[in-house]
């Protein structure tokens, strides 16, 4: 009998023995393609030489040092490498220990900003429907997945809630691309009037959308429209690439391909690919700076920030990604995937949708093609294809719909980025035979 509070309380999952490259074996030594990477967080694989290596030289030196005594080389390193290669002025990072965390400290270091500027009547974010952006209380309030938010709700603080950019649902018949982000962008630009600008902190949205909706990007010009509302409000405009950032769509940011640069941009998941559970806040210059010459200190802080065998596994994992030109493979390898999931899932007659960018991929499935009408949430779809893929040795993230029909069922795909097409070819094959099987 297990003592832990598992994800579900009426079962115990298979027992991980050990991992290897691409794949997870169990106790009975059956081997799993992680093609997921749990939840897009292996993006090296698992046991990479170079990494272990690394975080046994720092144990040996310094496993941990508390930030109110010391900082370490390695967390410094880290900080740089991070620095150095985003783009525009975020030359500044906090580190935490995950996702929620990470977006938890860009909420708050939003609101000390304004607070130092003198501008306190700044309380409120906004952010999008169909999104994720982790399960503490501040991160599930920005968050928009209703199932998730439902029996916590009267804990959450309010946000304004607009349209996400979801162009296979929710671009009407006769709408271009084009009319519909204007669409989306004046519904945003009426929130932020409506509200008054002045009493806003942020607007906060995933760059491609993970967990909810399954690798959904923004359409072209969706994000540029965004930051031009931001700086013509004076709002910040915090990116959450916890899932879909640190090279996983081809960039290292998926920003990146939007040609705009955040005020802050959280990150987590591929940091640190899972060797050790590290998240981080990139921070823009003007937000850094207005803390300094203010109070001098972000009034926020964990037990754990800056942890130096975190920050070795994460150094590790960022060096091998640049040292072997790993965004490049990102690129060829999510072509491929991307072109056998259109031409071999795409035939399929409850594939509503494939999309996603690099070595992220989503895959919706619907009752009905044409009005795209998703299974009854009830069926638990998802669930069914999990096993089903399990039981054939294959690791994706199903995930389940909405009884209000937002969307449906999909399946997340984000396997390593040393992924082989072999490898891809094995993937596409049993999702064919799993989901012809399931629907
Ligand atoms: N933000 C996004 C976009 C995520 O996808 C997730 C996790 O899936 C989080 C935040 C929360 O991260 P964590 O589970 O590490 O707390």
């Amino acid at each position: 009998m297990s003592h832990i509070i598992h994800r579900s309380l009426r079962s115990t999952p298979a027992v991980a023995a050990r991992a290897q490259g691409a794949y997870i074996f169990d106790a009975q030594g059956k081997q799993y393609l992680d093609a997921c990477g749990g939840a897009a967080v292996s993006c090296l694989g698992h046991a990479h030489p170079d990494v272990l290596a690394a975080m046994h030289r720092q144990i040996d030196q310094l496993a941990y040092a508390h930030t109110s005594f010391f900082t370490s080389d390695t967390v410094e390193q880290l900080a740089e490498q991070l620095t150095r290669t985003a783009p525009g002025d975020l030359n500044y990072a906090y580190f935490v220990s995950g996702g929620s965390e990470a977006v938890e400290t860009a909420l708050k270091l939003a609101r000390q900003y304004f607070v130092e500027l003198g501008q306190p009547s700044r309380t409120k974010f906004i952010a999008r429907k169909q999104s994720y952006h982790g399960n503490t209380l501040g991160a599930l309030a920005v968050g928009g997945n209703e199932w998730r938010r439902r029996q916590f709700a009267p804990l959450l603080i309010d946000v304004i809630r607009v349209s996400a950019c979801n162009e296979y649902r929710d671009r009407r018949a006769d709408e271009t691309q084009q009319q519909y982000t204007t669409r989306l962008l004046n519904e945003l630009e009426h929130a932020i009037l409506e509200a008054g600008p002045e009493t806003i902190i942020g607007f906060c949205a995933e760059t491609v959308v993970g967990a909810t909706t399954g690798a959904t990007p923004p359409t072209p010009g969706y994000l540029k429209g965004v930051r031009n509302l931001c700086d013509k409000y004076g709002i910040l405009y915090i990116a959450d690439e916890v899932m879909c950032g640190m090279g996983r769509t081809g960039t290292l940011h998926a920003f990146e391909q939007d040609d705009v640069v955040p005020d802050l941009v959280t990150i987590a998941k591929g940091l640190g690919g899972g060797y050790q559970p590290i998240g981080a806040v990139l921070a823009s210059e003007k937000i850094v700076s207005a803390l300094q010459t203010g109070s001098g200190l972000f009034q926020h802080g964990h037990t754990y920030i800056c942890h130096a065998t975190a920050a070795s596994a994460a150094l590790a994992v960022q060096q091998v990604i640049e040292r072997d030109n790993l965004l490049q493979a990102v690129r060829q390898q999510g072509d491929y995937l991307h072109n056998a999931l259109r031409e071999v899932l795409g035939e399929l007659p409850h594939v509503g949708d494939t999309r996603g960018r690099g070595l992220f991929a989503g895959v919706e499935l619907v009752r009905d093609k044409g009005n795209k009408t998703p299974f009854d949430p009830a069926l638990k779809l998802h669930a069914a294809i999990k096993a089903n893929c399990m039981s054939r040795g294959l690791m994706v993230y199903p995930m389940g719909g909405t009884i209000d029909g937002q969307y449906g069922d999909h399946i997340l795909i984000a396997p390593p980025f040393i992924i082989t097409p072999a490898q891809l070819d094995f993937v596409v094959d049993t999702l064919n035979t799993v989901i012809r099987e399931e629907t």
